[in-house]
Protein backbone atom coordinates (compact mmCIF):
# COMPACT_ATOMS: atom_id res chain seq x y z
CA UNK A 1 0.00 0.00 0.00
CA UNK A 2 1.06 3.72 -1.32
CA UNK A 3 1.74 5.98 1.90
CA UNK A 4 0.58 9.40 1.90
CA UNK A 5 3.02 12.04 1.35
CA UNK A 6 3.23 14.29 4.03
CA UNK A 7 2.29 18.08 2.69
CA UNK A 8 5.19 20.34 2.94
CA UNK A 9 3.13 23.52 1.62
CA UNK A 10 -0.54 24.17 2.18
CA UNK A 11 -1.84 27.31 0.77
CA UNK A 12 -5.45 28.17 1.04
CA UNK A 13 -7.95 30.66 -1.27
CA UNK A 14 -4.70 33.15 -1.55
CA UNK A 15 -5.18 36.21 -2.80
CA UNK A 16 -2.43 39.29 -3.27
CA UNK A 17 -3.97 42.85 -4.30
CA UNK A 18 -1.44 45.95 -4.46
CA UNK A 19 -3.84 49.35 -4.63
CA UNK A 20 -2.29 51.38 -7.08
CA UNK A 21 -3.53 54.64 -8.62
CA UNK A 22 -6.00 54.89 -11.35
CA UNK A 23 -3.81 57.82 -13.95
CA UNK A 24 -6.99 58.57 -15.29
CA UNK A 25 -9.89 58.86 -12.54
CA UNK A 26 -6.66 59.46 -9.85
CA UNK A 27 -9.30 56.53 -7.84
CA UNK A 28 -7.74 53.81 -6.18
CA UNK A 29 -7.85 51.26 -8.08
CA UNK A 30 -6.72 47.38 -7.38
CA UNK A 31 -4.46 44.99 -9.19
CA UNK A 32 -5.44 41.89 -8.44
CA UNK A 33 -2.06 39.63 -9.13
CA UNK A 34 -3.43 36.44 -7.53
CA UNK A 35 -6.99 36.06 -7.02
CA UNK A 36 -8.35 32.54 -4.69
CA UNK A 37 -5.82 30.18 -5.58
CA UNK A 38 -5.04 26.99 -3.42
CA UNK A 39 -2.16 24.56 -3.66
CA UNK A 40 -0.87 21.78 -2.08
CA UNK A 41 2.47 20.40 -2.41
CA UNK A 42 3.85 17.17 -0.87
CA UNK A 43 7.17 16.39 0.17
CA UNK A 44 9.84 15.50 -2.81
CA UNK A 45 7.51 16.44 -5.23
CA UNK A 46 8.60 19.46 -8.15
CA UNK A 47 5.49 21.55 -8.80
CA UNK A 48 5.91 23.45 -11.97
CA UNK A 49 3.81 27.04 -12.44
CA UNK A 50 3.16 28.48 -16.16
CA UNK A 51 1.78 31.05 -17.64
CA UNK A 52 2.35 33.90 -19.37
CA UNK A 53 4.25 37.15 -18.35
CA UNK A 54 2.57 38.80 -15.73
CA UNK A 55 0.07 36.40 -14.82
CA UNK A 56 0.72 36.60 -11.06
CA UNK A 57 3.34 33.62 -10.85
CA UNK A 58 6.21 35.20 -9.07
CA UNK A 59 3.76 36.58 -6.91
CA UNK A 60 2.33 33.63 -6.02
CA UNK A 61 5.71 32.27 -4.95
CA UNK A 62 6.50 35.30 -2.85
CA UNK A 63 3.21 34.98 -1.13
CA UNK A 64 3.52 31.48 0.40
CA UNK A 65 7.37 31.93 1.48
CA UNK A 66 5.39 35.27 3.03
CA UNK A 67 7.78 37.72 1.74
CA UNK A 68 5.26 39.69 0.95
CA UNK A 69 1.66 39.09 3.17
CA UNK A 70 -1.20 38.18 1.39
CA UNK A 71 -4.16 40.17 0.61
CA UNK A 72 -6.35 37.00 2.38
CA UNK A 73 -6.19 33.15 2.40
CA UNK A 74 -4.01 31.07 4.51
CA UNK A 75 -0.55 29.51 4.56
CA UNK A 76 0.85 26.11 6.23
CA UNK A 77 4.35 24.79 5.81
CA UNK A 78 5.06 21.03 7.46
CA UNK A 79 1.39 21.30 8.89
CA UNK A 80 2.43 24.38 11.17
CA UNK A 81 -0.01 27.91 9.77
CA UNK A 82 2.23 30.72 9.27
CA UNK A 83 -0.54 33.26 8.16
CA UNK A 84 -0.27 35.61 11.17
CA UNK A 85 3.72 35.17 12.57
CA UNK A 86 5.93 38.18 12.58
CA UNK A 87 8.81 38.85 10.90
CA UNK A 88 10.62 37.85 13.99
CA UNK A 89 8.72 34.96 14.68
CA UNK A 90 9.12 33.82 11.20
CA UNK A 91 12.92 33.18 11.53
CA UNK A 92 13.19 29.98 12.47
CA UNK A 93 10.60 29.03 9.55
CA UNK A 94 13.09 30.72 6.95
CA UNK A 95 15.05 27.77 7.58
CA UNK A 96 12.78 25.73 6.12
CA UNK A 97 11.53 27.81 2.96
CA UNK A 98 13.89 29.41 0.53
CA UNK A 99 14.05 31.11 -2.66
CA UNK A 100 15.97 30.63 -5.88
CA UNK A 101 16.04 34.08 -8.17
CA UNK A 102 16.13 34.33 -11.89
CA UNK A 103 19.12 36.75 -11.33
CA UNK A 104 21.35 35.50 -8.38
CA UNK A 105 23.66 38.70 -8.78
CA UNK A 106 21.18 40.92 -7.69
CA UNK A 107 19.94 39.11 -4.44
CA UNK A 108 23.57 38.55 -3.19
CA UNK A 109 25.39 41.31 -1.76
CA UNK A 110 28.17 42.23 -4.03
CA UNK A 111 30.54 43.69 -0.98
CA UNK A 112 30.93 40.43 0.48
CA UNK A 113 32.63 37.38 -0.46
CA UNK A 114 31.06 33.62 -1.58
CA UNK A 115 31.66 32.02 1.66
CA UNK A 116 30.56 34.71 4.18
CA UNK A 117 27.49 34.99 2.01
CA UNK A 118 26.50 31.30 2.94
CA UNK A 119 28.30 31.38 6.33
CA UNK A 120 25.92 34.47 6.92
CA UNK A 121 22.96 32.37 6.52
CA UNK A 122 24.28 29.83 8.94
CA UNK A 123 25.07 32.82 11.29
CA UNK A 124 21.37 34.22 11.26
CA UNK A 125 19.87 30.68 12.17
CA UNK A 126 22.30 30.26 14.85
CA UNK A 127 23.86 27.02 13.17
CA UNK A 128 27.34 26.23 14.53
CA UNK A 129 30.42 28.31 15.67
CA UNK A 130 32.75 29.48 12.37
CA UNK A 131 34.88 26.48 12.38
CA UNK A 132 31.65 24.74 11.77
CA UNK A 133 29.92 27.26 9.53
CA UNK A 134 32.97 27.15 7.31
CA UNK A 135 33.22 23.68 6.91
CA UNK A 136 29.42 23.62 5.71
CA UNK A 137 29.81 26.64 3.49
CA UNK A 138 32.96 24.67 1.64
CA UNK A 139 31.28 21.22 1.52
CA UNK A 140 27.79 23.15 -0.21
CA UNK A 141 30.32 24.56 -2.69
CA UNK A 142 31.45 21.05 -3.71
CA UNK A 143 27.58 19.85 -3.79
CA UNK A 144 26.60 22.38 -6.63
CA UNK A 145 30.08 21.65 -8.70
CA UNK A 146 32.34 24.51 -7.32
CA UNK A 147 35.57 24.36 -6.03
CA UNK A 148 36.90 25.60 -2.67
CA UNK A 149 38.67 28.52 -4.07
CA UNK A 150 35.38 30.02 -5.27
CA UNK A 151 34.48 30.42 -1.10
CA UNK A 152 36.81 33.54 -1.27
CA UNK A 153 35.63 35.13 -3.94
CA UNK A 154 32.70 37.94 -4.91
CA UNK A 155 30.02 37.57 -6.82
CA UNK A 156 31.07 39.52 -9.68
CA UNK A 157 33.89 37.21 -10.43
CA UNK A 158 31.67 34.21 -11.11
CA UNK A 159 29.75 33.25 -14.65
CA UNK A 160 25.87 33.36 -15.07
CA UNK A 161 26.04 29.49 -14.51
CA UNK A 162 28.07 30.20 -11.33
CA UNK A 163 25.91 32.36 -10.03
CA UNK A 164 22.83 30.53 -10.12
CA UNK A 165 24.82 28.13 -8.19
CA UNK A 166 25.87 29.71 -5.32
CA UNK A 167 22.23 31.05 -5.15
CA UNK A 168 20.96 27.11 -5.42
CA UNK A 169 24.28 26.72 -2.47
CA UNK A 170 22.96 29.85 -0.50
CA UNK A 171 18.98 28.66 -0.53
CA UNK A 172 20.23 24.51 0.15
CA UNK A 173 22.86 25.52 2.97
CA UNK A 174 20.06 25.58 5.85
CA UNK A 175 18.50 22.28 4.01
CA UNK A 176 14.86 23.72 3.06
CA UNK A 177 12.22 21.26 2.89
CA UNK A 178 10.87 23.77 0.51
CA UNK A 179 12.38 25.94 -2.27
CA UNK A 180 10.54 28.40 -4.79
CA UNK A 181 12.57 28.45 -7.95
CA UNK A 182 11.63 31.30 -9.71
CA UNK A 183 12.77 31.47 -13.26
CA UNK A 184 16.06 30.10 -12.09
CA UNK A 185 17.34 29.14 -16.01
CA UNK A 186 15.54 31.77 -18.11
CA UNK A 187 18.65 34.45 -17.89
CA UNK A 188 20.98 31.48 -18.39
CA UNK A 189 22.47 30.00 -22.29
CA UNK A 190 20.60 26.91 -22.92
CA UNK A 191 23.23 24.12 -22.28
CA UNK A 192 24.08 25.73 -18.64
CA UNK A 193 20.09 25.90 -18.09
CA UNK A 194 20.49 21.79 -18.55
CA UNK A 195 23.24 21.65 -16.26
CA UNK A 196 21.64 24.22 -13.17
CA UNK A 197 17.84 21.94 -14.07
CA UNK A 198 20.09 18.50 -13.80
CA UNK A 199 21.64 19.80 -10.55
CA UNK A 200 18.32 20.85 -9.12
CA UNK A 201 16.82 17.20 -9.85
CA UNK A 202 19.87 15.66 -8.11
CA UNK A 203 19.58 17.82 -4.68
CA UNK A 204 16.11 16.56 -4.12
CA UNK A 205 17.77 12.99 -5.13
CA UNK A 206 16.81 11.83 -1.51
CA UNK A 207 14.05 12.75 -2.21
CA UNK A 208 12.75 15.59 1.26
CA UNK A 209 12.88 18.44 -1.32
CA UNK A 210 10.00 19.96 -2.27
CA UNK A 211 10.08 22.55 -5.12
CA UNK A 212 7.79 25.24 -7.05
CA UNK A 213 9.34 25.91 -10.21
CA UNK A 214 8.30 29.07 -12.08
CA UNK A 215 8.85 28.98 -15.75
CA UNK A 216 7.48 30.14 -18.25
CA UNK A 217 9.50 28.12 -20.57
CA UNK A 218 6.95 24.54 -21.06
CA UNK A 219 9.94 21.88 -22.07
CA UNK A 220 11.88 22.90 -19.13
CA UNK A 221 8.67 22.50 -16.49
CA UNK A 222 7.83 19.41 -18.06
CA UNK A 223 11.47 17.71 -17.87
CA UNK A 224 11.57 18.89 -14.56
CA UNK A 225 8.47 18.84 -12.87
CA UNK A 226 5.87 15.99 -11.49
CA UNK A 227 2.86 18.07 -11.36
CA UNK A 228 1.57 21.46 -13.82
CA UNK A 229 -0.20 24.29 -12.72
CA UNK A 230 -1.19 26.84 -15.25
CA UNK A 231 -2.17 30.25 -14.47
CA UNK A 232 -3.90 33.31 -16.07
CA UNK A 233 -4.04 36.56 -14.54
CA UNK A 234 -4.28 35.75 -11.56
CA UNK A 235 -5.87 32.83 -11.65
CA UNK A 236 -5.07 28.63 -11.24
CA UNK A 237 -6.95 27.36 -14.49
CA UNK A 238 -5.61 23.95 -14.68
CA UNK A 239 -3.44 21.70 -12.65
CA UNK A 240 -2.61 18.33 -13.44
CA UNK A 241 0.86 15.23 -13.50
CA UNK A 242 3.17 16.52 -16.32
CA UNK A 243 2.17 13.43 -18.52
CA UNK A 244 -1.15 14.03 -18.21
CA UNK A 245 -1.37 17.75 -19.03
CA UNK A 246 0.48 17.31 -21.99
CA UNK A 247 -1.33 14.46 -23.10
CA UNK A 248 -4.79 16.02 -22.52
CA UNK A 249 -4.37 19.32 -21.36
CA UNK A 250 -8.41 20.75 -21.40
CA UNK A 251 -8.52 24.37 -20.54
CA UNK A 252 -8.72 26.54 -23.57
CA UNK A 253 -5.46 28.41 -22.19
CA UNK A 254 -3.54 25.34 -21.65
CA UNK A 255 -4.15 23.97 -25.28
CA UNK A 256 -3.10 27.57 -26.55
CA UNK A 257 -0.15 27.36 -24.39
CA UNK A 258 1.41 23.89 -25.28
CA UNK A 259 0.51 24.37 -29.29
CA UNK A 260 3.36 26.49 -29.10
CA UNK A 261 5.53 23.81 -27.94
CA UNK A 262 7.51 22.47 -30.46
CA UNK A 263 7.07 17.91 -30.18
CA UNK A 264 9.67 16.00 -30.04
CA UNK A 265 8.97 14.15 -33.13
CA UNK A 266 9.31 15.90 -36.34
CA UNK A 267 6.84 13.69 -38.13
CA UNK A 268 4.46 15.27 -35.71
CA UNK A 269 2.92 18.44 -37.22
CA UNK A 270 1.14 20.33 -34.31
CA UNK A 271 -1.70 22.76 -34.90
CA UNK A 272 -0.84 25.75 -33.53
CA UNK A 273 -3.39 28.42 -31.65
CA UNK A 274 -3.01 31.26 -31.67
CA UNK A 275 -5.06 33.37 -29.01
CA UNK A 276 -6.85 36.32 -30.54
CA UNK A 277 -6.30 39.55 -28.72
CA UNK A 278 -4.09 40.91 -25.56
CA UNK A 279 -3.90 39.55 -22.33
CA UNK A 280 -6.07 42.11 -20.39
CA UNK A 281 -5.05 44.25 -17.87
CA UNK A 282 -5.32 43.00 -14.28
CA UNK A 283 -6.74 46.37 -12.95
CA UNK A 284 -9.49 45.74 -15.35
CA UNK A 285 -9.68 41.54 -15.10
CA UNK A 286 -12.91 40.58 -17.32
CA UNK A 287 -15.43 39.33 -15.39
CA UNK A 288 -16.99 35.86 -14.46
CA UNK A 289 -14.37 33.48 -16.62
CA UNK A 290 -11.23 35.84 -17.10
CA UNK A 291 -10.23 34.45 -19.88
CA UNK A 292 -13.74 34.75 -21.80
CA UNK A 293 -12.73 37.69 -23.76
CA UNK A 294 -10.12 35.56 -25.74
CA UNK A 295 -11.31 32.12 -25.21
CA UNK A 296 -12.88 30.70 -28.94
CA UNK A 297 -15.20 28.58 -27.26
CA UNK A 298 -17.03 30.94 -24.76
CA UNK A 299 -20.15 31.01 -24.05
CA UNK A 300 -22.96 33.53 -22.30
CA UNK A 301 -22.71 32.15 -18.40
CA UNK A 302 -18.69 32.33 -19.53
CA UNK A 303 -18.97 36.53 -19.08
CA UNK A 304 -20.78 36.41 -15.30
CA UNK A 305 -19.92 33.32 -13.44
CA UNK A 306 -16.75 32.14 -12.47
CA UNK A 307 -15.64 28.93 -12.97
CA UNK A 308 -14.50 26.53 -9.80
CA UNK A 309 -12.23 24.05 -10.36
CA UNK A 310 -13.47 20.80 -10.72
CA UNK A 311 -11.71 17.66 -10.24
CA UNK A 312 -12.47 16.05 -14.14
CA UNK A 313 -9.92 12.72 -13.38
CA UNK A 314 -7.45 11.53 -10.40
CA UNK A 315 -5.68 14.73 -9.51
CA UNK A 316 -6.18 16.43 -12.76
CA UNK A 317 -8.65 19.46 -12.07
CA UNK A 318 -9.96 22.07 -14.60
CA UNK A 319 -11.77 25.44 -13.60
CA UNK A 320 -14.07 26.00 -17.32
CA UNK A 321 -17.94 25.53 -17.44
CA UNK A 322 -17.17 23.38 -20.18
CA UNK A 323 -16.75 21.02 -17.56
CA UNK A 324 -19.58 21.97 -15.57
CA UNK A 325 -21.70 18.56 -16.81
FE1 LIG B 1 -13.61 29.44 -22.29
FE2 LIG B 1 -15.85 29.61 -20.88
FE3 LIG B 1 -14.07 27.72 -20.34
FE4 LIG B 1 -13.56 30.24 -19.75
S1 LIG B 1 -15.15 28.99 -18.86
S2 LIG B 1 -12.19 28.80 -20.69
S3 LIG B 1 -14.50 31.28 -21.47
S4 LIG B 1 -15.25 27.93 -22.22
Amino acid sequence: METEKKVVLKAEHIKKYFPVKNAVSHGKVQVKAVDDISLMLHEGETYGLVGETGCGKSTLGRTVLKLIEPTEGRISINGTDITELSEKQMIPYRQKMQMVFQDPYTSLDPRKKVGDLLMEALQIQKIGDRKDRMELAMQMLGKVGLRPQHFYRYPHEFSGGQRQRVGLARALILNPSFIVCDEPVSALDVSVQSQIINLLLDLQEDGKVTYLFIAHDMSVVKYISTRIGVMYLGHLVEEAATDELFSLPSHPYTQALLSSVPSSNPKIKKQRIVLEGEIPSPMNAPKGCVFHTRCMYSMPICETERPQMKEISCGHCVACHMYDQ
